[in-house]
């Protein structure tokens, strides 16, 4: 049994970019499916931005036909779709702005969230049109999507010119990773057991690996890709917060800044990757063509225009946290496209015991290890020791306490977008990265980005369908460690 969620008081959202990828395959759906749910009340307004000439019948149109095409009842979009208005504006130019403000005023007792769903070249310019026409006040929101500039010089352009219009309270930075139920349950998992905490530490684990695997190449995203790579794209913002939420500190309770106070130590506490070790722990890589399910996929110079570019693809590197809780303790972190298979998960592995009392027959001792599926089946797995049942002798297996949440409980999670889109409109920002965590998770990528261009070495190619360059496996292995395998 699932418990009925509780509805908001009705808000007007303001999609910038409602035409975009982001905002018709995400955002919009998100909101149908928590309209559909009973917590949107049909007196809130979605309201869709963009520059193309579209008027109210014609975005519901379009908003119509992807909604059916995500399988959606057509009674239920056919509810859903007078909450819908669009407004055609160009952010960088000043017409239209009067008429745009006018509109979100109909309703002044209405929270407002702005979701800024276009390129990060417009947040200055929509922030500041926004303040100049009074829509900033106490019950307005912004939510900014990544990525925040391109190193920590340009996010903080960003940070204070959005901060000069809008308050860190009103200013929400999403990073729907956080959203997802496994990154939640993580918090469950951690601080709702007696069992894992006491073992939460470098005397009891082993290492951390963390792995965002996707098998899809550039598509359409090329332009913004190429200038930014997966360590900007990826590590930035997802792997340092999933890292963070693995390694912080218990909070005291789950007040936004309670969390994102520890966090931020995480961030502080990573040890620096420069010049002096940056190809020691880290691999870059770029995909060329081979084949993902038996289908021939182009390289990644192949999808481009021009056919040239230094962009990784692809990257792994070794992490470490200078504190007394993760000395020693290696985290690894990879990522990247057309790769093997979809995947994003998080593996803690536990030490071996100190001494076996088994004899060669009963088979290896593994680790125990905790899987944090965040895709595709979110879910937990805790691998175990057991004997093999049955006579035979005492044969030891690995096994997976499994649970996975769709099994589990019986209905599909919702996207991370539907918990985040009423977090913002709750004024909840526990899941949102604080600018001081945004800063900070830069102050440790730039110097990779620049010890990286220091070097000037082309990134390493891997194979489409691979699982990276074989640097990416001799950067573990080195270790004596391996990339988790149990993916099924
Ligand atoms: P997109 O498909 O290119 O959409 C951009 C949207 O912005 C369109 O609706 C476009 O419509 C509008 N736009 C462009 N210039 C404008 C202007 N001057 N004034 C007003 N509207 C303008 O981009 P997207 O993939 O949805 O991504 C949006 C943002 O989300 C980006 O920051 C991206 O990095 C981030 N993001 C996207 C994804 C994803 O899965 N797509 C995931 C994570 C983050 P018009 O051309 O008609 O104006």
């Amino acid at each position: 049994m699932t418990a009925s969620p509780l509805p908001v008081d009705p808000f007007d959202l303001v999609i910038f970019g409602g035409t975009g990828d982001l905002a018709l395959r995400k955002l919009l759906p998100a909101m149908f499916h928590r309209f559909v749910d009973g917590q949107v009340p049909a007196a809130s307004r979605i309201i869709g931005v963009a520059r193309e000439g579209l008027d109210d019948a014609g975005y519901r149109s379009l908003v119509r036909d992807v909604l059916a095409d995500g399988g959606g009842a057509s009674d239920r979009i056919e509810a859903f779709l007078p909450l819908l208005r669009y407004l055609p504006l160009d952010a960088r130019k000043d017409e239209g702005w009067e008429a745009f403000a006018a509109l979100v005023d109909e309703q002044p007792e209405h929270i407002r969230v702005f979701y800024l769903s276009t390129s990060p070249e417009l947040f200055v310019d929509i922030c500041n049109r926004l303040g100049s026409h009074g829509l900033n006040g106490p019950n307005s929101r912004v939510v900014l999507e990544k990525p925040i500039g391109r190193d920590l010089a340009s996010a903080m352009c960003i940070i204070e010119a959005v901060g000069r219009v809008f308050s860190e309270t009103q200013t929400f930075r999403i990073d729907h990773y956080l959203g997802k139920e496994t990154v939640q349950n993580l918090l469950a998992l951690r601080f709702g057991n007696a069992l894992f905490e006491p073992l939460w530490n470098a005397g009891h684990i082993d290492h951390v690996q963390i792995t965002v695997a996707e098998t899809l190449g550039l598509g359409r995203r090329a332009g913004y890709y190429d200038r930014a790579g997966a360590l900007r794209d990826m590590v930035q913002n997802h792997m340092l917060q999933l890292l963070c939420m693995v390694a912080m500190e218990p909070p005291a309770s789950l007040a936004p800044d309670a969390v994102r106070d520890e966090k931020l130590k995480v961030l502080h506490a990573l040890k620096p990757v420069d010049m002096r070790n940056v190809a020691q722990l880290t691999v870059r890589g770029q995909y060329k063509a081979g084949a993902i399910d038996g289908e021939r996929v182009p390289g990644y110079l192949e999808e481009l225009d021009d056919g040239h570019s230094n962009t990784e693809t692809f990257v792994a590197l070794k992490a470490e946290i200078a504190n007394w809780r993760w000395a020693g303790v290696p985290f690894y972190l990879r990522t990247g496209k057309r790769l093997a298979t979809r995947l994003s998960e998080i593996v803690v592995a536990f030490k071996s015991v100190p001494h076996s009392i088994f004899d060669a027959s009963a088979g290896p001792l593994a680790h125990n290890r905790l899987v944090l599926r965040l895709q595709p089946d979110e879910g937990v797995k805790l691998w175990l020791t057991i004997k093999h049942p049955g006579p035979g002798g005492l044969r030891l297996r690995h096994v997976p306490l499994d649970m996975s949440f769709a099994e589990a409980f019986g209905v599909q999670q919702p996207d991370a977008y539907e918990r985040l889109l009423l977090d913002v409109v709750r004024g909840n920002p526990t899941l949102f990265m604080r600018r001081d965590e945004v800063e900070a998770a830069w102050r440790w990528i730039d110097p990779i980005l620049a010890a990286w261009g220091a070097a000037g070495e082309p990134p390493r190619p891997y194979a489409a369908g691979s699982w990276g360059p074989s640097a990416a496996v001799a950067l573990i292995e080195r270790d004596g460690r391996t990339w988790n395998e149990d993916s099924e």
